[in-house]
């Protein structure tokens, strides 16, 4: 946000009553900007306003303005957006009309401007302790709707480093500093940056607003601020990434930090709950299955292999598997008959003497088929590949072994396709 205090347009009540959410006031102008789903959408402007408009990492209010018919009924115009033009005008966004002239009352969303507040100055304290600390610049920040960012420059911020960061701030808090604005002509502001107590300002000339936390921020800013350091709550820092150079501090201030770390709390107790462990017992909880999981794939597909050679075996004994295509079918209900099984059954079978196999493993309405043969005259996967696209299946593979899914009813006809 511009800390150029504007004096042409609506008086802006936030900068000096920032906790002020009511206000009365009488609209200057008015505009239509846009048909949202053939609703119109029109932009009011007002002599005085509470209303932030959305700068410079700070996102706009929402409310009402309130107007009061001759009738004595109520007219209410929720405002949806908030924006400044270039000129300095303050531009209400709502879908009812109010015409010049019109008295109103604006009421700010409280809960919203309140998390914006505690965001901001947790920002500014945030950016000051890791320059006081670590040397780090804020290059840039941004107010999201769930989380906040920082940009900085001049070094690295390791993950680990995170905890003795976020202990530093919370301290400033716990000693509940003032903060105070003041203003400064753009000379003394000047000056403040010249003797090193202003690190930055905009490159705008007229009355500068400064925010001051006595003795660990002085910041040129037009934002709204809690009124001590305690006010902005406990700051919770959620992690680093490299963006573009710089590093990208991920965090979060007061009520919204506090319901992030709640609900943080209650989807780790639940996952405790069904793993029957405490919170502290998560960790081994999720790698000690994990490591069991991979040693299990691992028996699986040696007992899958030993299975198949064991089918194969049972097969080749009790069938002539040297016919020109063995067509055998799989239960799905037997435990291991699997896609992956057909197929080192297909390749056992193969090994064992067989010339070309067609094994059906049924799942509902569709049947999966694997074509294994040792590859010598034929090709399984452009056979296949063509057969199934007959009979409204797909599939392919290599010359030696294929797979693929048809209709349930058609396994029939795919053995007589393959056979001719
Ligand atoms: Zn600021």
């Amino acid at each position: 946000m511009s800390a150029q205090v504007q004096t042409h347009a609506a008086d802006r009540i936030y900068y000096d009553a920032p906790g002020q959410l009511t206000f009365t006031a009488t609209v200057t102008a008015i505009r239509e900007v846009a048909r949202v789903d053939s609703r119109q959408v029109w932009q009011i402007a007002l002599d005085r306003t509470a209303f932030y408009p959305g700068s410079g990492g700070q996102p706009f209010d929402t409310g009402m303005l309130i107007a009061t018919a001759r009738s004595g009924a109520s007219l209410e115009a929720p405002v949806t957006d908030v924006q400044e033009d270039e000129a300095g005008e303050v531009w209400h966004t709502t879908g009812k009309p109010l015409q010049e002239g019109t008295e109103i009352r604006g009421v700010i969303s409280g809960e919203r401007r309140q998390d914006h507040m505690q965001q901001h100055s947790g920002q500014h304290l945030l950016s000051a302790v890791l320059w006081r600390d670590r040397q780090l610049t804020t290059v840039s920040f941004h107010l999201g709707p769930e989380v906040c960012t920082i940009d900085l420059e001049g070094g690295a911020l390791a993950e680990e480093e995170l905890a003795t960061v976020e202990a530093a701030v919370n301290a400033v808090v716990a000693e509940a500093l003032p903060i105070s604005t003041r203003y400064v002509s753009a000379n003394e502001a000047q000056a403040m940056l010249q003797d090193g107590r202003l690190r930055k300002l905009p490159s705008r000339q007229g009355l500068m607003r400064l925010i001051e936390m006595p003795g660990i921020d002085l910041n040129a800013c037009g934002g709204t601020h809690v009124a001590t350091t305690a006010a902005i709550g406990p700051v919770l820092l959620h992690g680093v990434e490299r963006v573009r150079g710089a590093v990208r501090l991920h965090f979060q201030c007061g009520n919204r930090a506090l319901r992030e770390a709640r609900s943080d709390h209650q989807a780790l107790s639940a996952l405790a709950l069904m793993l029957s462990t405490g919170t502290a017992g998560l960790q081994g909880s999720v790698t000690r299955p994990q490591a069991e999981n991979r040693t299990a794939v691992k028996e699986r597909s040696v007992l899958l292999q030993a299975l198949a050679l064991a089918e194969a075996a049972t097969l080749a004994a009790t069938r002539d598997i040297a016919q020109p295509l063995l067509l055998h079918r799989l239960d799905e209900q037997r435990p291991g008959h699997s896609v992956e099984f057909a197929k080192l059954l297909g390749a056992a079978l193969v090994a064992a003497g067989a010339s070309r196999v067609l094994l059906a493993l049924p799942q509902g309405d569709t049947c999966a088929v694997v074509l294994a043969s040792r590859g010598e005259s034929r090709n399984c996967g452009t056979e296949l590949r063509a057969a199934l696209a007959a009979l409204g299946g797909r599939g392919g593979g290599s010359r030696e072994l294929a797979q693929g899914s048809l209709p349930a009813a058609a396994v029939t006809a795919l053995a007589a396709a393959l056979q001719a």
